[in-house]
């Protein structure tokens, strides 16, 4: 397995899963404070199941990946200055090139986020923590 990013432990955090922020009182991923620019990796194989411009995440790409211990998981990869076209990837492909697009930013980051199956915005209970899973996934 790979990580999205490079130096993944070391990349600064902006807001975390769960935490508030200044558009809603909880934060449904973590933000990873990266230039414009950056490579963001495929971590297992996987496929883009869907890609667009949205007013407030920008240019963001719907990730789907199976994983033991979890089953089916959307990741969602947003802000994004490039995307990949949909289709299969395999773990370290190019997904897409970090950025600063969309309304709901305040500098150039990453935001991540995981979901069970299927992305369902008002329901955080299936949302998971970037950071609890990819440090887990890790060891399997
Ligand atoms: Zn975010």
């Amino acid at each position: 397995m790979k990580y999205p990013l490079e130096n993944w432990r070391r990349l600064k955090r902006g807001y975390r899963f769960g935490e508030k922020t200044f558009y809603s009182d909880f934060h449904l991923g973590t933000d990873y404070i990266v230039p414009v620019g950056t490579l963001v990796f495929a971590p297992y194989s996987c496929e883009i199941i869907k890609s667009g411009n949205f007013s407030e995440g920008g240019n963001t790409i719907h990730v789907r990946f199976k994983r033991r211990g979890y089953g089916l998981i959307i990741m969602r990869c947003m802000h994004l200055s490039k995307m990949s076209p949909p289709g299969k990837y395999r773990a370290g492909d190019i997904l897409g090139l970090t950025g600063n697009t969309g309304k709901l930013i305040r500098g150039a980051h990453l935001h991540i986020d995981l979901s069970r199956k299927k992305v369902q915005i008002k329901n955080r209970q299936n949302f998971i923590d970037p950071e609890e899973f990819f440090s887990q996934t890790k060891k399997l």
